[in-house]
Order: structure tokens, then C-alpha cells, then sequence
């Protein structure tokens, strides 16, 4: 005699598992980020995945695009370009200050990172350069033109709240705040 357990869930879970990356889709993944030297720069923290709301720009335009149309369990290699990652170098970014403007100012060193109020608003800047009285500050993000390349693997795809939608983030864990 033949018997057949119950399909508990069937139909749910295959609808969520094989969801795909779209528009307003709320996803974790885990990658790591390598230049071309093949250093690895960044990665999702240990076992803990990335969690980001689709579309939103909150990943460099290259890597999003990819990622779009991709499901659970996917696993890809994406090269992406300095245009399409987090922009090309640019020299007018980088200026040179003398020292006194920036006094006040506890631990000046290289490698810090500062707020610099410009016509445009508030820039993070890099200090790249001590030398004698003046300081260059670099307002390139520190991997603008780089080439990145990333290896991800999509963990999971879920529909995004409307709190979700109505900020651009993700809330709860892996978000910004409750
Ligand atoms: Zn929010």
C-alpha cells in the first residue's frame, strides 16, 4: 500500500522560495569585495548577511543591476566598474589646505576622516597628506575609482513593508532602526 504525507505548505513556500529580485524587494546577501590585487576590502560580517531594500540605491548601481532577477540560493560573480561602483577618482575633489584652518582640531593625522562643510553641504573627506603647514583633504570616496569585485550569494528575498517603502530602508535586523 502506497501512503503520501501531507504537502504542508506547498504552494507558500514555493511562491516564497522562488521569488525573485525585483523592484521594492527587501534582500539579504552575503558577498565579499576584492580589488583587482584580489585583497578583500569589505564582506558581510560573519554569518550575517546584508540586508538592503531593492532599488533604492542603497548598493553601487553595477552590483544592483546584477542582482536584479535573481533568487534565493543564487550565487554570482560580479566585476564592476569605478563608473558604475562608486564613481571615478576626481582631482577637483581634492584640495589643499593650510594647516591652521583645520587647528582646533584634536589627532590631525593621515588616514582621518573628516565633515567638511562646502557650498554644497556637508562632504566626508579624507586626509591623504600632511606636509609643513598644508594638509590635503581628499572628498573622494576612499574606493572611487576602483575597480570592485564582488562574490555574493542571495540568502534570502522578501516583500518590503510599506514603512520599509516609504523610507528607502530596511527595518529590523540587518536595518537601520526599529
Ligand atoms: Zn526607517
Amino acid at each position: 500500500m502506497v501512503s503520501f504525507a501531507p504537502l504542508r505548505c506547498a504552494s507558500v513556500c514555493a511562491r516564497f522560495s522562488l521569488m525573485s529580485i525585483t523592484q521594492d524587494q527587501v534582500v539579504s546577501i552575503h558577498y565579499t569585495l576584492k580589488d583587482d590585487a584580489g585583497e578583500i576590502i569589505d564582506s558581510s560580517p560573519d554569518g550575517e548577511p546584508l540586508v538592503y531594500l531593492h532599488g533604492h540605491g542603497n548598493l553601487v548601481p553595477g552590483l544592483e543591476r546584477e542582482l536584479a532577477g535573481k533568487r534565493a540560493g543564487d550565487k554570482l560573480q560580479v566585476t564592476v566598474s569605478a563608473a558604475d561602483g562608486y564613481g571615478e577618482y576626481d582631482q577637483a575633489l581634492v584640495q589643499r589646505v593650510p594647516r591652521r584652518t583645520l587647528k582646533g582640531l584634536a589627532n590631525l593625522r593621515v588616514g582621518l576622516r573628516l565633515q567638511a562643510q562646502t557650498g554644497q553641504g556637508a562632504r566626508a573627506v579624507t586626509v591623504t597628506r600632511i606636509a609643513g603647514d598644508m594638509v590635503t583633504l581628499d572628498g573622494n570616496h576612499p574606493l572611487a575609482g576602483k575597480n570592485l569585485h564582488f562574490q555574493v550569494e542571495v540568502a534570502e528575498v522578501r516583500a518590503a513593508s510599506d514603512a520599509e517603502l516609504s523610507h528607502g530602508h530596511v527595518h529590523g535586523r540587518g536595518g537601520h532602526h526599529q
